[in-house]
């Protein structure tokens, strides 16, 4: 069976103040620098941090909108900012087959968590 995270442990669906959200998204951050590569298929590669490792692109800004990775931090595992260290593409959707822990992480958002405003 597979072991039970500490985001599975709130429950489903349930309203949250906004700070009490913001302080489970920030301990699922911490918990995302953990993952330091993804495997593309087969091989294990380094993540791509926010945004240390973006060359071609300036200006950026230091939180990312996506997962509020701080810059030189690596992305919540599902952000559609991470890039595919392998092929340069979207990490979410490049055709790269990826397998490990990034696959696996959970994040608050698919749990269904909203926000109580
Ligand atoms: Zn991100
Ligand atoms: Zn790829």
């Amino acid at each position: 069976m597979k072991r039970m995270s500490y985001v599975e442990e709130f429950k489903i669906g349930v309203p949250v103040p906004r700070s009490v959200w913001m302080e489970m998204w920030n301990k699922c951050l911490q918990k995302a620098q953990e993952i330091k590569t993804v495997t593309l298929n087969g091989k294990p590669y380094r993540r791509l941090r926010w945004h240390y490792d973006w060359t071609e692109e300036k200006d950026l800004p230091e939180i990312c909108h996506d997962c509020h990775a701080k810059k030189g931090q690596l992305h919540v595992p599902g952000c559609d900012v991470e890039r595919c260290p392998r092929c340069g593409g979207q990490l979410i959707s490049c055709s790269c087959k990826k397998t490990g822990a990034w696959t696996t992480f959970i994040v608050p958002q698919d749990l269904g968590f909203s926000i109580q405003e």
